[in-house]
């Protein structure tokens, strides 16, 4: 068995065919996850070698068996998480050990051999050393790194796969200083995400595939998002498809939906909970009933609701979708508490203000 300490990754790099001035541009003019960095890490595990073969390879297509078990049975996991241009020109990683811990837990659940954390870090900085230069050198360069796994082992036999493939990619996100409009949210009564002792609380394809028709019908009805209830009653909060949600109440008390198995616990949503109590917020994690917050906004006693997650970062929700019509979030505009989270945390994350919570990481 390949030891972690001497495993080390193989080069195989190429030169970037793209001059300083077009990656810029495609940067800048790209849609989210459109455009990957010319290198990609691969590291490999069976039960004779553990971990093994790493290598910092040319980005391009996998050859696989198209009996590969990933295809059959849906054992593939990933992470999502970024790398920020500092403001003293180097790069930062934020909370990568979350990222880490969160992908060994996806990995258990779906009966996945764990990559341990220490594998993780060094794949990860691994492909941002090697393709720093889409790190853009502007004050807001963030790439976009995904993380991912999968059962490699060419068998229809319905157990856990004896093979795997650990990959790392990564793409640069739009630099954009503009906050992104508040959200039309379309609340989901039909589709659910998760249940209880099911796969919510964990980063896996099949989450996301099986999201897919809730988020078709949001943009058939002219919303961005879906905002996705319990399970067994369809009467409480969860979160949206891909990120989590916070509720701001004209008492002060700032409410997201507590970790009960079924959301997944987002590294953006810990931050902010972190950032709000800092700034002396009640921040109550407790149910919060569909009905009630959409009583609670007629009424005018929610004045800011937002969504978390590494992509938006923090984004407002200016209104509600749902069978009784539509309800505003205070005046449909991003709040003045989402509005300084976002800004607060996007300042740690770009190294422009004290790590007093030591989340950053430097490369
Ligand atoms: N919920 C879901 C379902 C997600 O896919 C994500 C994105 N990973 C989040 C919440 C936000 O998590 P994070 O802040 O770690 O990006």
């Amino acid at each position: 068995m390949t030891s972690l300490e001497s495993l080390q990754f193989q080069k195989r790099m190429i030169e970037s065919p793209i001059g300083e001035a077009d990656r810029a541009a495609l940067v800048a003019g790209g849609e989210f996850g459109q455009v990957f960095t010319e290198h990609m890490v691969t590291v490999r595990w069976n039960e004779q070698r553990g971990w093994h073969d790493g290598l910092v390879e040319p980005f391009g297509p996998l050859r696989l068996s198209p009996a590969a078990a990933v295809f059959h049975y849906g054992q593939e996991i990933f992470e999502g998480m970024k790398a920020f241009r500092a403001a003293d020109g180097g790069i930062n990683l934020f909370r990568v050990e979350r990222n880490a811990e969160r992908f060994a837990a996806s990995a258990r659940r779906l009966a996945m051999a764990e990559v341990p954390a220490e594998l993780f870090r060094r794949a990860v900085e691994e492909l941002v050393s090697s393709d720093a230069a889409w790190v853009a050198d502007h004050p807001e360069g963030t790439l976009y790194l995904r993380p991912f796994q999968i059962a490699t082992e060419p068998t229809l036999g319905m157990q856990p796969a004896a093979a795997y493939l650990f990959g790392v990619i990564a793409s640069p996100v739009v630099v954009n200083r503009r906050e992104a409009p508040p959200m039309r949210i379309l609340i989901s009564d039909d589709h659910v995400r998760a249940v209880r002792g099911g796969t919510g609380d964990v980063k896996c394809g099949g989450n996301y595939a099986a999201s897919m028709p809730a988020l078709g019908r949001a943009a058939e009805v002219g919303c961005d998002q879906v905002l996705f209830l319990d399970a067994a009653e369809r009467r409480f909060v969860e979160e949206l498809g891909g990120m989590n949600v916070f509720v701001v109440y004209d008492n002060g008390s700032v409410c997201t939906p507590p970790l009960t198995g079924t959301i997944l616990p987002g590294v953006t949503r810990d931050s902010i909970m972190r950032l709000a109590a800092d700034r002396g917020a009640r921040l109550v994690e407790r149910p919060i009933e569909i009905d009630e917050l959409q009583e609670a906004a007629r009424a005018g006693r929610v004045t800011e609701m937002f969504a978390c997650g590494t992509v938006a970062v923090v984004r407002g929700i200016g209104s509600l979708h749902g069978r009784h019509g539509e309800v505003v979030i205070g005046d449909g505009g991003t709040g003045d508490l989402t509005a300084r989270l976002r800004q607060e945390l996007l300042d740690i994350q770009h190294g422009r203000t004290p790590d007093r919570h030591g989340w950053i990481s430097g490369i």
